[in-house]
């Protein structure tokens, strides 16, 4: 259907002050706005998401949707990017996303949203061992996006060369001062010996980086995927109890993965291997 505002041309004109001026049309900002949505990648069980229909019924939930509104608001004039952390189901990637989502209408950035897993198959897809490269085309526009949303942080099993490949892309866009929201399911804790903590799954470094280049929000909740779609927030509250006395830390759905050998050792990350990939 052709736009009756601008029949099409994408340009309407309008009079102030007596002078006829041309300018674009509503119709061609909305092209603009559904194509930049269509190459972010948001996963369609997400594409809903949007800060109206957050639901903040607990208190970090409130904080965490906050600082997050906060940080769409300002955008582009943002030097931090956001570490959301919390168990699975609580509503992290809906507030990464309902970020995304008010970045891309209202200021017409380039976003890009990866599930982290799906970002090392494809880059591991074209990485050649020999010359130790990927393709080029793969990495650019995840270095070079705006705004960066790597969802699940911590859930691929580390080796050496996921993390030289994270600390490539998490450094380039900290060096850059790009702005990059994280989710992750596990738990910043101080404790090396800790398999579920964040500093066993992500190593030393990543997680140094991301203390300098993020806000970390810890969010506490229930569990979404479990809940009745019209539990209340007293509802959901009890079952956020209930999660929280089943398992340590409130993390109960996270399992025990196998920590990395070197971690276990004091002073682990003089040794560390990673790097060659990023310097
Ligand atoms: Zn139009």
């Amino acid at each position: 259907m052709t736009c009756p505002a601008c029949e099409g041309t994408g340009w309407k004109a309008h009079e102030r002050d007596g002078v006829r001026r041309v300018e674009r049309c509503d119709c061609w900002r909305e092209q603009v706005t559904a194509r930049l949505f269509a190459d972010a990648r948001i996963p369609r069980r997400y594409q809903h998401c949007d800060f109206t229909n957050f639901r903040d019924y607990s208190e970090s939930l409130t904080r965490a949707r906050t600082r997050a509104a906060k940080l769409a608001d300002a955008f582009p004039a943002v030097d931090r990017g956001l570490f959301l952390e919390g168990p699975p189901g609580v509503g992290k990637t809906h507030l990464a996303v309902a970020v995304l989502r008010h970045v891309v209408a209202a200021t017409s950035a380039r976003a890009l949203f990866y599930d982290t897993r799906d970002l090392l198959r494809v880059i591991r897809s074209t990485y050649d061992p020999v010359v130790r490269t990927t393709e080029i085309e793969v990495l650019r526009p995840v270095m070079q996006a705006d705004l960066l949303v790597l969802d699940d942080l911590g859930a691929e099993k580390t080796t050496e060369w996921v993390e030289e490949t994270l600390n490539l892309i998490v450094n380039t866009r900290y060096n850059e001062r790009r702005v990059t929201l994280f989710t992750s399911n596990y738990p910043d804790i101080p404790d090396e010996t800790d398999t579920n903590s964040l500093l066993c799954r992500i190593g030393f470094r990543m997680r140094s980086r991301l203390h300098e280049m993020c806000d970390f929000l810890e969010l506490r909740g229930a569990d979404f995927r479990f809940a009745p779609a019209n539990a209340t927030d007293k509802e959901l509250l009890s079952l956020a109890e209930m999660a929280r006395e089943k398992g340590s830390r409130g993390v109960g759905a996270v399992r025990p993965m196998p920590a990395r050998a070197q971690l276990r050792e004091p002073h682990a990350d003089l040794k560390w291997p990673g790097g060659r990939a990023g310097t």
